[in-house]
């Protein structure tokens, strides 16, 4: 009768990788009907993603906005369960 499965989990450790640098990027999302949708492009330095939401702010106005931080994630192979 039907169909079963089986599936059999592994167990992994994910850690955050510490090698490579987490990146920050920003959009803007002020505006009323739709977003301005401005996007800053991924940047190392948090402080040049602070420059380019600034000089957004000195030429549109806009004051609201989505900061994405992004890290690298590695799964290292554990027990069968
Ligand atoms: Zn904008």
């Amino acid at each position: 009768m039907g169909t079963s499965k089986t599936f059999r989990f592994r167990n992994y450790d994910i850690r955050t990788d510490d090698t490579a640098e987490p990146t920050y990027s920003a959009e803007c999302v002020t505006g009323d009907d739709a977003d301005c949708g401005a996007r800053s492009g991924e940047e190392v330095e948090r402080d040049k993603l602070n420059k380019w939401i600034a000089e957004h702010v000195r030429d549109t106005g806009h004051e609201r906005f989505r900061v994405t931080t992004a890290n690298y994630a590695v799964a290292t192979p554990g027990e069968w369960q």
